[in-house]
């Protein structure tokens, strides 16, 4: 069953052309991993496909579990089961982690058409869930993100796809800036949600994170186009060659 189905997007920033027509397919119990120099239009994609406002989609389609997913709001897309964990997550003081946390469930537990959650349950959930990324009581009651080291946004992300339980999930450089161990707990929280219900696509800048976390698909973003796909070895390949090819005409459309 196809999660995600994305036909030549194109999208602007105002006059400017950034993603200049992408195509991938993603199906559920698939990882797949999208690697590429800086600027190629990673995270880009990932805006888009959330619906972040900054970006004009101008040509192309996407489908999410075959419906139309540029119609929708970015919060239904958010309630119907697309997760994006943000590179820079952002800090929202004032709002304690617990309560948007069970807001954030709730959401999408009526989009399920599942019970919400009270304060009581939901307490229980969310300490079974956080034993699972090792993620300490106390940081509960903290505001959202604030104060947090880098570490504890990862984890805090990998939380939030536990509870969520979207259908696809998009990790923007969930490796970046971390130290082995918190790379290995994030790993392994991503490796307990990967299933047959779900697809994932892994945005990375390094091999080391596909170490840990087995790709089944690797595509090379560059200039606003997916140019190249394979298997795991494509990742160490390019860890090995780096993105030399790029500009040796080897494009796959050049
Ligand atoms: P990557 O994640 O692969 O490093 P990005 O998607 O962040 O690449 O950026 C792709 C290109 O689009 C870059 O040249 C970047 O400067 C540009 N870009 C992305 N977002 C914006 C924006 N909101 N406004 C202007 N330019 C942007
Ligand atoms: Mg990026
Ligand atoms: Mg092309």
């Amino acid at each position: 069953e196809t999660v995600l189905d994305v036909s030549d997007l194109c999208a602007a920033v105002g006059e400017t052309p950034i993603l200049k027509g992408v195509n991938l397919k993603v199906r559920k119990g698939e990882v797949h991993a999208i690697m590429g120099p800086n600027g190629s239009g990673k995270s880009t994609l990932s805006k888009v496909i959330v619906g972040h406002p900054a970006y004009e989609v101008t040509g192309g389609s996407a489908l999410f579990e075959g419906e139309d997913l540029l119609e929708l709001e970015p919060e239904e897309r958010a309630q119907q089961g697309v997760f994006l964990a943000f590179q820079y997550p952002v800090e929202i003081p004032g709002v304690a982690n617990n309560d948007f946390l069970r807001l954030a469930v709730n959401k999408r537990r009526q989009a399920q058409g599942l019970d919400e959650y009270d304060p009581i349950e939901f307490f229980g959930v969310l300490s079974e869930k956080m034993s699972q990324v090792s993620m300490s009581p106390d940081f509960l009651g903290r505001d959202v993100n604030s104060g947090f080291s880098g570490g504890e946004k990862k984890r805090n992300e990998i939380l939030q796809l536990a509870l969520l339980e979207p259908s696809l999930a998009i990790l923007d450089e969930t490796d970046s800036g971390l130290d082995i161990d918190a790379l290995k707990t994030v790993a392994a929280g991503v490796n307990a949600y990967r299933g047959e219900g779900n697809g994932i696509v892994l945005i990375t800048h390094y091999q080391r994170l596909l170490d840990y976390i087995k790709p089944d698909f690797v595509h090379v973003m560059s200039d606003g186009e997916i140019v190249r796909s394979g298997g795991p070895e494509l990742a160490l390949e390019l860890e090995s060659d780096g993105y030399a090819f790029l500009d040796a005409g080897a494009r796959s459309d050049a």
